[in-house]
C-alpha cells in the first residue's frame, strides 16, 4: 500500500520585546520567579490590558517579510480555559480576524525548492510556568512569562515529508531572526513548533486525519517526532484501525509519541471578543514605514551573491543563514581591495563555510564572536589572490589570525611563510 503524508505547522515565535505584551513588567528571563509579573500579569481584579505597540510592528514586520496581508483590523478574543499557570483563566488570542493572513514561505527540501502557504498570524500572550523539579509534592508557579508575546504562525497543510517540515521550521526561524522580532532562543523555548501530522493512500483527494505533536523545540525533535508518528499511523491504517483525531507529546528519550487528549476531550474554549480591549486598527502610514525599515530579505541577498559574485546556492545559502554571517561576509568583501571581486566572494565564502565555520562550531561561538576579523580575513584573501601565500600557509596564517594575532603581513614576516613563485 502505498500512503503519503500531509504535515501542517503552527509556530510560536517569542517576540523580543523589552516589555509584556499587554503590560510593563520587563520580559527579560533568569529573575526571581515572580518578580517580573505586575498587577496585570497575575490578573488582580480590576486592572486593564494595554496593548504594546512594539508587539503589533514586530508582527507586521513579519506579514511584509512573508508577503502576506496586514490586516488593518483585526480583534483580540478571549480563550477561555483554567490552568494553574494561567491565573486569568483565559489567555488572550487573536482568533476570526487575525492581525496577519496569507504569505508564504519558499525554501528549499533536498533538490526541490518548495513554496508553504502560510494561513495566519495572531498576535497572542503566553502563560506562566509551572515548575515540578525544586518541589516534592506539589508545584511551584513562575508567571515571569506570563504576558510575554507571541506571534503564532499557521501554515497550511502543505509539506508532504519531515525534511520539508524541518527545512520550513529552518527557513522561519532565520527570517524571524533576520528582521528582528525574534532571538529565535529553541533552548528557551522561544521558537517552538506543533506538528500536525496525517497520511491518506496515495491519489485521495481529502485528508486524513490528523494528530498534532505539541510543543517541539529543536529540529532534531520535529524530525525524529514526526518520521515516527508517520510509521505510527501507516502501521495502524494498515492493521485496519482508523486515526482518532488527537493531541499527542513526543518523548525525546523513548523516540515514540504519547497521546495527551483526543477530539472528544479536546477543549471547549468559548472564543469571544475581549470586551478590555478596542480593536487593534493600523494605518498605512504606520505599515509604510515598517516597510521601508525592513532590511533586503535572506531570499534576495543570496540570489545576489549567486548572480553578482557567481556563487553556489549552497555557499549563498550558507551565507545568508543568519543576518551576522551575511553581515561579516559583506564586511570581508568591503575590506577587499581587488580587481576580481567574484574571486574574493568566493574565497570569502570558502573561508568563511570552511575554516571559519568550523572554528566557531568547535568553540560553540556566534559569528558576532569571531576570533577572526573581517578586515584580517580580508588581508589574507589579499595575499592569497597575489599568491604571496599558497592554500597551504593560508591555513597556517589563518590559525594564528584565530589564536588572537591581527596582522596577517606580521605573521608571514614571523614565520617566515612567504611563498617563493619564481
Ligand atoms: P486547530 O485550530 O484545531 O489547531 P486548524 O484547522 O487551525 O486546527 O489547523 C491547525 C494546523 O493543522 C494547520 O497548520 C493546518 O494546516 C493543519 N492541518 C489541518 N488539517 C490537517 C490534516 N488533515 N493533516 C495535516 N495537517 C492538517
Ligand atoms: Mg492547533
Amino acid at each position: 500500500m502505498e500512503w503519503e503524508t500531509v504535515i501542517g505547522l503552527e509556530t510560536h515565535v517569542q517576540l523580543s520585546t523589552n516589555s509584556k505584551i499587554f503590560s510593563g513588567a520587563s520580559t527579560e528571563v533568569g529573575a526571581m520567579p515572580n518578580s517580573q509579573a505586575c498587577a496585570v500579569d497575575i490578573a488582580l481584579p480590576g486592572v486593564l490590558p494595554v496593548l504594546n505597540k512594539e508587539a503589533v510592528a514586530k508582527a507586521i514586520c513579519f506579514g511584509l517579510a512573508t508577503n502576506a496581508t496586514i490586516n488593518k483590523k483585526s480583534i483580540f478574543a478571549r480563550k477561555n480555559y483554567f490552568y494553574p499557570d494561567l491565573p486569568k483563566g483565559y489567555q488572550i488570542s487573536q482568533f476570526e480576524i487575525p492581525v496577519v493572513e496569507g504569505g508564504s514561505l519558499t525554501f528549499k527540501a533536498g533538490e526541490n525548492t518548495k513554496t508553504v502557504r502560510l494561513t495566519r498570524a495572531h498576535l497572542e500572550e503566553d502563560a506562566g510556568k509551572s515548575l515540578h523539579e525544586d518541589f516534592i509534592g506539589m508545584s511551584g508557579i513562575d508567571l515571569n512569562r506570563a504576558g510575554t508575546p507571541l506571534l503564532e504562525i499557521v501554515t497550511e497543510p502543505d509539506m508532504a515529508s519531515s525534511l520539508e517540515a524541518v527545512e520550513y521550521a529552518r527557513t522561519l526561524h532565520t527570517l524571524v531572526r533576520w528582521i528582528g522580532i525574534c532571538d529565535g532562543n529553541m533552548q528557551e523555548g522561544n521558537f517552538r513548533c506543533d506538528a500536525n501530522v496525517s497520511v491518506r493512500r496515495k491519489g485521495d483527494s481529502t485528508l486524513g486525519t490528523r494528530r498534532e505533536i505539541k510543543n517541539l523545540n529543536s529540529f532534531r525533535f520535529l524530525q525524529q517526532a514526526i518520521d515516527y508518528e508517520i510509521q505510527w499511523q501507516i502501521d495502524e491504517l494498515e492493521e485496519g484501525r482508523p486515526i482518532v483525531q488527537a493531541t499527542v507529546l513526543f518523548d525525546p528519550d523513548s523516540g515514540d509519541t504519547r497521546l495527551m487528549r483526543t477530539k472528544e476531550d479536546a477543549h471547549d474554549y468559548r472564543y469571544f471578543p475581549d470586551p478590555d480591549l478596542l480593536p487593534l486598527s493600523i494605518d498605512e502610514a504606520w505599515i509604510d514605514n515598517i516597510r521601508t525599515s525592513l532590511p533586503e530579505l535572506p531570499d534576495s541577498k543570496s540570489s545576489r551573491y549567486q548572480e553578482s559574485y557567481g556563487l553556489s546556492a549552497d555557499d549563498a545559502n550558507s551565507l545568508v543563514s543568519h543576518a551576522n554571517t551575511a553581515a561579516f561576509f559583506e564586511a570581508t568583501l568591503s575590506h577587499c581591495d581587488v580587481s576580481d571581486k567574484a574571486q574574493a566572494a568566493k574565497l570569502a565564502a570558502n573561508w568563511m563555510n570552511g575554516e571559519l565555520a568550523a572554528g566557531l562550531n568547535r568553540e560553540q561561538l556566534e559569528v558576532n564572536q569571531c576570533p577572526v576579523t573581517p578586515e584580517s580575513l580580508s588581508a589574507l584573501i589579499l595575499r592569497i589572490v597575489d599568491k604571496t601565500l599558497s592554500s597551504k600557509l593560508a591555513k597556517q596564517v589563518f590559525d594564528e589570525l584565530w589564536k588572537g594575532q591581527t596582522s596577517v603581513d606580521a605573521i608571514i614576516e614571523a614565520k617566515g611563510l612567504k611563498q617563493i613563485s619564481d
